[in-house]
C-alpha cells in the first residue's frame, strides 16, 4: 500500500526546528517498538509522541475539503486516514505513551509550547 502521508509538511519542518532551538532532542520519523506505524516527532525517553496531520489527509474540521471526483472513493480513503490515525494513538497509550496531534495549520510556536510544557511536566514525574 503507498503511503499517502505527505512528509516534513512546512509545519512539521517549522515545528521541529523550533523544538530543537530550544534545546530539545527528539527522532524523527522514529518506529516505536511493537506501534505499526511511525511517529512524526518522538521524544523517546519522556515517552511523548507527536504528529502533525496534514489539514487535507487527516480531514481537519476546518480546512478538510471534499475533492469533486471519484467522491466515493476518496471519502473511503480520507475516512481510512482517520480510522488509521486513531488506531495509532490508541496503540501508543495503550503502550504508556503520551501522544500529541497538532494540524498542520497550527502556529508552530503555539505547539511547541504545548510540547515544552508538556515535556516538563512529564519529566519531573516518574514514569507518569
Ligand atoms: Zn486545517
Amino acid at each position: 500500500m503507498r503511503r499517502v502521508r505527505r512528509r516534513d509538511t512546512d509545519c512539521e519542518l517549522a515545528l521541529r526546528k523550533i523544538l530543537f532551538a530550544r534545546g530539545l532532542r527528539y527522532r524523527v520519523d522514529w518506529k516505536p517498538p511493537g506501534i505499526r506505524s511511525k511517529v512524526d516527532v518522538a521524544f523517546v525517553g519522556q515517552r511523548l509522541a507527536v504528529f502533525v496531520d496534514g489539514c487535507f489527509w487527516h480531514g481537519c474540521p476546518i480546512h478538510a475539503t471534499a475533492p469533486k471526483s471519484n467522491v466515493e472513493w476518496w471519502r473511503a480513503k480520507l475516512a481510512g486516514n482517520q480510522a488509521r490515525d486513531q488506531r495509532v494513538t490508541r496503540a501508543l497509550r495503550d503502550a504508556g505513551w503520551l501522544v500529541m496531534r497538532f494540524w498542520s495549520h497550527v502556529d508552530p510556536v503555539a505547539a511547541a509550547s504545548e510540547i515544552s510544557a508538556t515535556l516538563s511536566k512529564t519529566t519531573g514525574s516518574a514514569g507518569r
